[in-house]
């Protein structure tokens, strides 16, 4: 009997920690901008917590964070800015393979959305659609915010350390090998 309960308990536990794993719940990251269209310089500010991101697999339980503002500029038009954005990666590093945890921190990140995207209208920002049922997508723009953290190596910080320490013997072999050696003439 007692061997029953401590089966059942575990598996209530278990359950429990699924669905903290897994919410069910609708993405933060589609917004319905219907009323914010309505005129210019219409605001609205959405605070997320804990969101998922399919793309990012190597994303740590707590999840991405941070705020969202959204500014009209016309009825066509909105210019979308992530503040405070935060969330971990965890991750093998390139040199030693050994998992890590990277943070990232994007304490400002803009894109634009529109209702139509002139592909012969040369831009240098970011601009996604906003879709017939009024509704934006952010997802590829936080991928993008995100992506443009990603270092062009991923080190942990063991081999960040000793990658510093290489750096100061070649200066210090740089510094040895003696100006006095080069003539200026
Ligand atoms: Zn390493």
């Amino acid at each position: 009997m007692i061997y029953n309960i401590s089966i059942a308990s575990s598996y209530i536990i278990l359950l429990i920690l699924i669905s903290k794993l897994n919410p069910m719940k609708k993405s933060k990251f589609l917004i319905n901008v219907w009323d914010l269209l309505l005129s210019a310089w219409k605001r609205d500010q959405i605070i997320f917590e804990k969101e998922t991101l399919d793309a990012l697999e190597n994303l740590w339980p707590d999840g991405i964070n941070g705020k969202i503002l959204i500014q009209s500029f016309d009825e066509n038009s909105l210019l979308t800015t992530l503040e405070d954005l935060n969330c971990t990666m965890v991750e093998p590093c390139d040199k030693c393979t050994t998992i890590y945890h990277r943070e990232i921190l994007i304490p400002e990140y803009q894109a634009k959305f529109q209702k139509k995207i002139d592909p012969k209208e040369e831009s240098d920002d970011e601009t996604y659609l906003i879709d017939k049922n009024e509704n934006i997508d952010i997802q590829s723009m936080i991928l993008s915010a995100i992506k443009l953290e990603e270092p062009f190596s991923k080190k942990c910080p063991k081999c960040q350390e000793n990658e510093s320490d290489d750096f100061e013997d070649e200066e210090e072999d740089f510094g040895s090998f003696g100006w006095s050696n080069i003539q200026f003439r």
